[in-house]
């Protein structure tokens, strides 16, 4: 009998003790698990297992599969020990039905001996561990083991194991320990109240209707399962988190997130924002005038439901998602015309300098025959030009501003910002984007208080308005509608699904860096004969240092390999005006072949140019390279995109570089992208608290989402108590976007 003493309570709201109460649990045990944000019993029963592991059976040698983990039993046939660069003891097993090697990997000589010594041939060997294929047969590499008797009848775990998220000095068996004991104790609740609704033990806030509704089963039922699965249960679907306990909670999750998110957006749609309509001095109507195109229709469709969220007195929150040069910069350029109509500033925020300039160079040459004004603030504008800048911005004389990350520093001060618009929005976290908006917060003082009001405290409530400038965030990474669902939950989303007219799809192709030659030459025809041509250069390194230092050394190798050809070196150390030099005699056809850094992935536009080189392709990501790829095919005659490989290619690399030779199609390559990489890499840093979920996987789950989606919708309308307790159980409260 334990002389232990910790006891839970059952008294009251029984989860919200800490884990203090459970034996073996410590100061310093709890100091370890605070690591892992868990302080409470219902942080332990909400710890869910990532996966499982069966030791419930032992399995015979000749049914192992390549991939599992098993339990199994054999005789030691052979042991041998050999030196590489680490001592590495094989040795066999034999079960009668087959045989399988252990191998054991040692620092030093004496580890080895030591083991050697204790595997003995003809002992038995109860072993667990990965299945691998080995040289000759299959292995185990640093199995769990333990030396058993023949005929000893091995005692095998009843149920499967749960493998908990850990982190470094958290072991498996203290987290399996704890959970145990808190398990133990629902159980024996369940058990004892059986007159009482079992949802008083772990308090379920789904309504008991929608519960029944969806058919989800009982909350306390779902959370024992899932941590101590029964002996009979399908092991086979818990383990690829396909059962249907497992999926109820996946449920709860997505839930959680994006009521999270959905609650973000109906924060800012209780703000007020100065309504931005139609006026009769109208820029828009002479730009659009003297562009020497027409919108196309998805431009159009996104104009009007920009404009349409404008015209409200609640901030809009949209975005804008359009494959690369589907013409997001126009919708963008009215957008900030609008604005400037009603005597308010617009910002536009790009993630790189390259791009911010381009921005700058066409708002320029558009807006300035319209006699407006554009400001401009990168990192590196010099102290005189930035001070001019700066006090043209305050005193409201710059219309527009475009900028980098400069535009939020503290210096910066709007005399009107009536419009936030953001480019590349994957390139920018969520808080970047919610400091430009703050920055464009206005207090607004009545000055003539309803007087019928007699309480002060609500006097000085109507006295005071807080505004937001409108936001709009553009974005080249299309992702699918479902996920979008989730990902985007926070904003309204509006799609540029349709190209301008008279493109040709770019023809890519796909070739190993031994033609290099070939292509070389291909190269030099074509720029002779008067296209432009794009070599791009990349290395593993993210290194922004050595990147310019590559395309440095491609460059003076091509200027001599090709020296009757003017050739010019575009990358991010360079200076701002030597940068500008060089990109705008490539416009103008000066310079025929560009040799660059990825810096042109994002923005650059010259119609003209319709051949591009990557080297070492697959290097780069799919979007990057869907990115870089858009960069040609911008003008009316075919473009065509070569990918230069080095070998070995990986299974991966290969992958990434099929898919795009087979297609064009934005969405299809962010579909692709998301299954190679997973939607915490594809959606950037803005979307940590969906890479961060404990047990949905947003691909894997991605059925789930309408329906979750919908629910979202009637909790926050019908059933608004229950939003904040499902948030917080499942994300925390430090994770809540609202607090971001
Ligand atoms: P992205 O969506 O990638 O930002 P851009 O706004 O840079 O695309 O537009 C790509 C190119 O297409 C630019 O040269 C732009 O002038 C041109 N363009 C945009 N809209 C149209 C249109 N409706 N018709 C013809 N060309 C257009
Ligand atoms: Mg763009």
């Amino acid at each position: 009998m334990s002389v232990d003493v910790k006891k839970i309570s059952r008294e009251g709201d029984w989860l919200e003790q800490s884990i203090i109460v459970l034996k073996g649990i410590g100061e310093k045990m709890l100091e370890r698990f605070a690591r892992r944000s868990l302080y409470t019993l219902n942080d332990l029963l909400f710890h869910l297992p990532i996966k499982y592991q069966d030791k419930t059976r032992i399995v015979p040698i000749s049914s192992l599969r390549i991939g599992d983990s098993a339990l199994v039993k054999g005789e030691l046939i052979q042991c041998k020990t050999h030196f590489l660069r680490r001592a590495v003891l094989t040795c066999e097993i034999n079960d009668g039905s087959g045989v399988i090697s252990l191998r054991f990997f040692h620092f030093n000589k004496q580890q080895a001996a030591g083991l050697a010594r204790a595997l003995e041939q003809g002992k038995w060997l109860k072993c667990f561990g990965e299945i691998k294929r080995g040289r000759q047969s299959l292995e185990i590499t640093h199995p769990e083991y333990r030396i058993v008797d023949q005929d000893q009848t091995i005692q095998v775990e009843e149920t499967l194991t749960p493998i908990y998220p850990t982190t470094e000095g958290l072991s498996q068996l203290a987290l399996r320990n704890a959970i145990r004991q808190v398990i133990e104790h629902l159980k024996q609740q369940v058990q004892q109240i059986e007159t009482q609704p079992p949802n008083e033990l772990v308090q379920d806030f789904l309504p008991p209707l929608i519960r029944e509704d969806l058919q989800l089963p009982p909350l306390p039922e779902a959370l024992i399962y899932l941590h101590a699965p029964p002996p009979d249960c399908p092991v086979f679907e818990l383990i690829e988190g396909n059962d249907p306990y497992r999926q109820s909670l996946v449920f709860e999750e997505l839930l959680a997130h994006q009521l999270s998110m959905k609650r973000a957006y109906q924060r800012q749609t209780q703000h007020y924002a100065y309504p931005l309509t139609k006026s009769t001095q109208s820029y828009s109507t002479e730009f659009l005038k003297q562009l020497p195109f027409q919108l196309t229709g998805a431009q159009s469709r996104v104009v009007a439901d920009i404009a349409s969220d404008i015209s409200r007195s609640h901030p809009m929150q949209r975005l804008v998602q359009g494959d690369v040069g589907s013409g997001k910069t126009v919708v963008a350029a009215l957008a900030a015309l609008y604005t400037i109509e009603n005597r308010f500033q617009a910002a536009l925020m790009a993630p790189t300098e390259l791009l911010a300039e381009q921005h700058r160079d066409n708002f320029q040459h558009w807006l300035e025959p319209l006699g407006l004004n554009v400001a401009w603030l990168s990192g590196k504008s010099k102290a005189r030009q930035r001070k001019e800048a700066l006090l043209s911005i305050a005193d409201g004389s710059a219309q527009l501003i475009v900028g980098t990350h400069a535009l939020f520093q503290d210096e910066v001060e709007f005399h009107q910002l009536g419009l936030v618009i953001i480019d590349e929005q994957h390139r920018f976290g969520v808080h970047q984007r919610l400091s430009l908006i703050q920055k464009g917060k206005k207090i607004h003082i009545d000055a003539e208080p309803q007087s019928n009001s007699n309480s002060k405290i609500k006097k000085d409530h109507q006295l005071k308005k807080v505004f937001y400038p409108h936001q709009l965030i553009m974005t080249a990474t299309p992702i699918p509608r479902t996920l979008a669902m989730t990902a985007y939950a926070d904003l309204d989303c509006s799609i540029i699904d349709e190209l301008p007219p008279g493109r040709t799809p770019v023809e890519t192709v796909v070739l190993s860096e031994q033609r290099r030659d070939d292509i070389l030459q291909r190269v030099h025809q074509a720029c002779l004969s008067g296209r432009q041509a794009y070599w791009v250069c990349t290395l593993i390194d993210e290194s922004e240092v050595l990147q310019c230092q590559a395309a440095e050394q491609t460059y003076e190798l091509l200027c001599r390999q090709l020296s009757d050809l003017p050739i010019g070196l575009v990358h991010g150390r360079m200076k701002p005006d030597e940068k500008k030099a060089v990109m705008q005699s490539f416009k103008r056809g000066e310079i025929l072949l560009l040799i660059a850094t990825t810096v042109i992935e994002v923005g650059v536009d010259v119609p003209n140019a319709s051949l591009m080189i990557i080297e070492n392709a697959e290097r780069l990501g799919l979007s990057q390279l869907h990115q870089l790829r858009g960069r040609v095919g911008r003008g009316s005659q075919s473009s065509v995109c070569v990918l230069m490989y080095g070998s070995p290619l990986s299974k991966n690399g290969k992958a990434r570089l099929m898919t795009l030779r087979e297609t064009n199609d934005g969405f299809e390559v962010a579909r692709k992208d998301l299954a190679l990489r997973g939607p915490g890499e594809v959606l950037g840093t803005r979307q940590t608290g969906l890479a961060e979920m404990k047990i949905a996987d947003i691909i894997r789950d991605q059925h789930l989402i309408p329906e979750v989606n919908a629910l979202a919708q009637t909790l926050i309308n019908d059933y608004p108590e229950v939003v904040e307790p499902i948030i917080n159980r499942w994300i925390g409260k430090k994770m809540d976007y609202q607090n971001v």
